[in-house]
């Protein structure tokens, strides 16, 4: 059989289902983008929250593009398995939380519906980098992307969050609802700053009737949001069939580590997930950094070393010992940037088994995907604070050579790579098997989306990073880390 309600009662022991009556769960959160994250991490607390008995915080959740978690999990009255892995250790349990889960292409006045119901009083988004559409560096929206434009032609019809947004916030002013509350849970940092502020230039261009209305009643907390949660391979999908002796189509394997941090600004209400351990404080910027360059900046070394180098998995790269050395000098020269009540050293030792967890086979194409979305806040951030203060700042400039050798047509075995980035892919990349380090490194530094014009201004930084460059390409991606100790 295939796992829905009918099924709960007839699974095996030891698999926790939803201790309440789903039937009797309100809608209260629609979620922006279900990926595999939100079903591992915020749909998860939300299945405690009802559990407790806070049954008005149901969640409706969206995708913005493809319909294939729909079909995954439509089917199983949007039941999925969430299935947390250490070691050999896993442990299963049937998530209820999401009540609906509907695809806004296929009906996006199904979406603005649901966003202006008057029971919904947060929306919280996880669309990745580039559902911001946005040059993340200038922290300016991307005017002429074909998407926006079409929002601003077609405000009925939206495809982007900012017009389904824009759609909703225009109809509850009307109808006199409360104003949402706007959560993002995406790798971005100051992530609620950045969606306000994108949001209100949007509406500047869409409604500027609605501009002070946002300005002044919509609240956008920041969070940080941390839990290692890999795309699900069809080994899992085997793996927890086997377990519940039903199939299901789509489950999420995530790691038991997590993080979740939010600033406390919830004017019109919010669940009481800091039951489940989530953290409510009034300045989340210290976690961001602390996550976003730490574990996020070293993921991206990676899956810059794993491309190069043909290495499927987090846990096969941290396992070679030059790799590890330099990604341990990699957080060392990473966590003075941070602020002291973070724990840096805390955090690193925490990092250093989740990467080299063998049961969670992250896999380093996948954190690849959209690098150039990603280089700016991860890797450039602390190296320009490092540059800054005069400190050393080898490793941190390593990574960022590393990203460039990655986009390379061919890894160092001579296979092709495949690079999932857009923004990278409609940028004319130099053909790095022709062009000298010089320039390769001239050409990347001209990618603006990536680096600022203070980049290119700084000085000595272009001959640094050519040098860095220089020596992946002559002794090959790890014998360069070699150095690193
Ligand atoms: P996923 O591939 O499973 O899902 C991505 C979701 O984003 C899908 O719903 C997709 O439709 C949507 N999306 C992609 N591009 C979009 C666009 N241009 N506009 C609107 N929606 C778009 O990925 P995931 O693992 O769920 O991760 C999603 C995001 O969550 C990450 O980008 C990151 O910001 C955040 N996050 C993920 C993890 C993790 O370990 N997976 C950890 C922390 C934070």
């Amino acid at each position: 059989p295939r796992l829905s309600e009918s099924v709960l009662p007839r699974l095996p022991p030891g698999i926790a289902v939803p201790a309440y009556d789903r039937a009797q769960v309100a809608p209260g959160i629609v979620h922006l983008g279900v990926g595999a994250f939100h079903r591992a991490h915020q749909a998860l607390f939300i299945d405690d929250v009802l559990g407790r008995g806070e049954t008005d915080w149901g969640i409706i959740a969206a995708s913005l593009r493809s319909a294939d978690t729909r079909d995954a999990i439509g089917p199983q009255d949007n039941l999925y398995t969430y299935c947390e892995r250490n070691g050999e250790s896993e442990s299963l349990r049937i998530v209820g939380s999401i009540l609906e889960t509907l695809v806004a292409p296929e009906d996006p006045e199904r979406l603005i519906r649901w966003l202006s119901d008057p029971r919904i009083r947060i929306v919280t988004l996880t669309v990745t980098e580039k559902g911001y559409l946005a040059n993340l560096a200038e922290r300016r929206l991307l005017h002429d992307h074909p998407d926006i434009r079409w929002d601003l032609a077609q405000p009925e019809a939206p495809r982007t969050i900012y017009g389904f947004l824009l759609a909703a916030i225009r109809r509850r002013r009307a109808d006199g609802a409360m104003p949402l509350t706007l959560l993002s849970c995406d790798n971005l940092p100051a992530n609620g700053r950045v969606l306000r502020a994108l949001l209100l230039e949007f509406a500047e261009r869409a409604d500027p009737s609605l501009v002070a209305h946002i300005a002044q009643d919509i609240a956008c907390p920041c969070a940080m949001v941390d839990r290692i949660v890999p795309a699900t391979s069809d080994a899992d999908r085997a793996t927890v069939a086997a377990r519940l002796g039903a199939t299901d189509a789509w489950p999420v394997v995530a790691e038991p580590y997590f993080r979740w941090v939010i600033e406390d600004r919830f004017p019109h209400g919010r669940p009481k997930l800091e039951f489940s351990g989530v953290e409510f404080v009034a300045n989340v910027e210290p976690y961001e950094h602390m996550k976003l360059r730490m574990l996020n900046g070293a993921h991206t070394a990676i899956a810059a070393i794993g491309q190069i180098a043909g290495l499927e998995t987090v846990a096969d790269v941290y396992g070679d010992p030059r790799a590890r050395r330099f990604i341990d000098r990699y957080w060392r020269e990473v966590a003075p940037t941070l602020s002291p009540e973070t724990d840096g050293p805390g955090y690193t030792r925490g990092l250093q088994d989740r990467f080299a967890n063998p049961a969670l086979r992250h896999r380093t194409v996948q954190i690849a995907s959209d690098a150039s979305q990603k280089v700016p806040q991860r890797l450039l951030a602390p190296l320009a604070e490092r540059m800054r203060d005069g400190q050393a700042h080898g490793a941190v400039l390593m990574a960022l050579a590393l990203w460039i050798r990655s986009c390379a047509a061919r890894s160092e075995g001579g296979l092709p790579t495949v690079i999932h980035d857009p923004a990278f892919n409609a940028w004319h990349s130099p053909d790095q098997a022709t062009l000298s380090p010089e320039a390769i490194i001239d050409a990347f530094l001209g990618f603006d989306l990536v680096f600022g014009p203070e980049w290119r201004a700084k000085p000595g930084f272009a001959a640094a990073l050519t040098e860095a460059y220089r020596r992946i390409s002559t002794a090959g991606a790890l014998a360069a880390l070699d150095q690193f100790d």
